[in-house]
């Protein structure tokens, strides 16, 4: 595809860095932390219901105030903490609290409790620490701080049924909770690790395409510019003229320039292949100095001949334009080593425009035609 909008194609082309598709871990931690609070806020305040039914009044008002006077408060600080101050690791500090409380109250409140409720406040427990450990989004470390308390408390509690001495029942829940809060711990770190190999994954996916697309640029411009010059080569004149035939709407207005050096050939045998090179790349400069850089388009035909592609333009402002590159050449002054004292460098050109049944390589073709007559009538002139 080419870009007909500039000069060089390289600068109109967007240099975006590489995309973004790596979502910020620290973000998605957040969000995760939040959604688990939310969570167990609630299901603290829905569990009310239960204790109503499942406990008597005096142990009803102390699961209430367990549940009103400590889960709630810690889970509404740990969520303002998350959602209006930057001490990350604070926030997660509470929210581990926050669970490690919710869990002491929840097998607490089963001690209280009758069957067949009783149990499931356990089960409940159980659950609790399990979900928090895998999808509580609390930093590992944390985690690991949090998980281990909540079971040693639910053991604590479980095993000694809150009496003194310690009752040392339900030793299989004691069990399965140990086994229960490591593999949660185990399946945690997996999933942390996989998480970080995704992202890194993804990241050095985004920089891989981020340089494929530079490299393809790059080729790009390398493969549609004149080395010497700098201009657009031919490949890209024929290609735009490729593109010009295919498109189902005429471009009204393409104006087309053929500038040929005069006397080159002399130039290059008295003052050398060097100079003429360098001669070449200061017409150039002034060429390009001297079109609309936004949508004229410079090429080196060949040799030291150039086309200058110039859309939307009526005769008179292209010969104006083309007088105005002719003048450019000849006021850089530099001196023709064939041609005698006082002469400089100069060129012909050759104008046409299309007109409204034509395509961009008949301009061109008529322009040509119109640069020999330039050369014939006795050169550095603009003839149409
Ligand atoms: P005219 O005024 O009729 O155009 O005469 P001319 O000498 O410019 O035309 P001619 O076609 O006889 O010669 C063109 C010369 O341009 C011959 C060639 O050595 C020179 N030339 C073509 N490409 C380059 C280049 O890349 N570097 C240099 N230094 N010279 C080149
Ligand atoms: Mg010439
Ligand atoms: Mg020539």
């Amino acid at each position: 595809m080419i870009d007909i909008v500039t000069d060089r194609p390289s600068r109109a082309r967007d240099r975006r860095g590489a995309p973004n598709v790596v979502v910020s871990d620290e973000n998605r931690n957040r969000g995760t932390q939040q959604r688990s609070l939310i969570a167990n806020l609630m299901l603290n305040l829905l569990a009310i219901s239960i204790d109503l039914i499942a406990l008597d009044a005096v142990h009803f008002a102390n699961a209430l105030a367990l549940r009103l006077g400590v889960v709630m408060p810690l889970g509404l600080l740990g969520l303002s903490l998350l959602l209006w101050s930057n001490k990350r690791m604070l926030a997660s500090a509470v929210h581990a609290a926050m669970i490690f409380a919710f869990v002491a109250a929840v097998v607490t409140i089963g001690q209280w409790a009758n069957e067949p409720y009783a149990s499931r406040y356990l089960m409940v427990a159980l659950f609790l620490i399990f979900c928090a450990t895998l999808l509580s989004g609390v930093p590992w470390r944390i985690t690991v701080v949090m998980t281990t308390a909540a079971t040693a408390v639910y053991v604590a509690i479980t095993i000694s049924g809150l009496t003194w001495p310690p009752a040392m029942r339900n030793l299989d829940l004691v069990v399965c909770s140990v086994v229960a809060g490591w593999m949660a711990l185990r399946g945690r770190r997996r999933k942390d690790q996989q998480i970080a190999e995704l992202t890194e994954i993804r990241r050095n996916d985004a920089l891989l395409k981020q340089s494929l697309r530079q490299a393809n640029e790059a080729l790009a411009e390398l493969s549609n510019t004149d080395p010497l010059t700098g201009a657009f080569n031919r490949r890209y004149l024929d290609e735009l003229i490729d593109q010009d035939e295919a498109s189902l709407v005429p471009l009204l207005g393409q104006g087309a320039l053929m500038i040929d050096v005069d006397h080159f050939k002399l130039f290059n045998d008295h003052g050398g292949h060097a100079a003429g090179d360098v001669c070449l790349q200061q017409i150039v400069a002034a060429i390009r100095l001297n079109v609309r850089p936004s949508c004229d388009i410079v090429v080196r035909y060949g040799g030291e001949e150039f086309a200058v592609v110039l859309p939307g333009m009526d005769e008179p402002n292209l010969m104006k334009a083309a007088e105005r590159l002719c003048r450019a050449v000849s006021d850089l002054g530099i001196p023709h080593p064939a041609l005698g004292p006082g002469r400089v460098v100069t060129v012909s050109i050759g104008a046409a425009i299309a007109q409204p049944d034509e395509g961009l390589s008949d301009a061109i073709l008529r322009a040509d035609q119109s640069l020999y007559r330039a050369k014939r009538s006795g050169r550095n002139r603009v003839l149409a």
